[in-house]
């Protein structure tokens, strides 16, 4: 499963080049080019799925397995203060690559990044929470 026209297809079965950490049967580790911090990685199934809504129940908890082993590695390696996993799924919520990716962003206490990535906390009543909780478990 290889879509003709997907960058990440591309990579991720080496017929571009990448700076690759680790590679398997299954998976490529390579580095970000636009990395959030030094040593910003992403993890790429070899073959295509545009995102988690596609890809397969057994290769999700795959892909958080070989997360948490990058993680161990990277936080040893590059000596980094913490780590965020982040994972975007649609234009809504800022994937730009529609092959499905995690990023790996080692976090040092001096980066340039935000200490939280991503969001502004919003204030919602107990009864809008209650709304949210029945919209989704009913
Ligand atoms: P998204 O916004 O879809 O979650 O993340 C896409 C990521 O892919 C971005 O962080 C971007 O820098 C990275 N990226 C885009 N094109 C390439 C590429 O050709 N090679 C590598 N290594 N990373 C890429
Ligand atoms: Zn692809």
């Amino acid at each position: 499963m290889r879509e003709e026209n997907c960058i990440f297809c591309k990579i991720a079965n080496g017929e571009i080049p990448s700076k690759t950490l680790y590679e398997n049967d299954t998976f490529r580790v390579i580095l970000d080019v636009g990395p959030a911090t030094k040593g910003h990685a992403l993890i790429l199934p070899k073959k295509h799925f545009a995102d988690l809504y596609e890809l397969p129940e057994e290769m999700a908890a795959e892909v958080m397995k070989l997360a948490k082993k990058m993680a161990e590695t990277m936080t040893k390696k590059l000596s980094c203060d913490g780590f965020n996993l982040v994972q975007n799924n649609g234009e809504a919520a800022g994937q730009t690559v529609f092959h499905f990716h995690m990023h790996l962003i080692p976090r040092y206490k001096d980066d340039s990044q935000k200490e939280k990535l991503g969001w502004t906390p919003g204030k919602p009543s107990h009864e809008e929470l209650e709304n949210i909780r029945t919209m989704i478990v009913e």
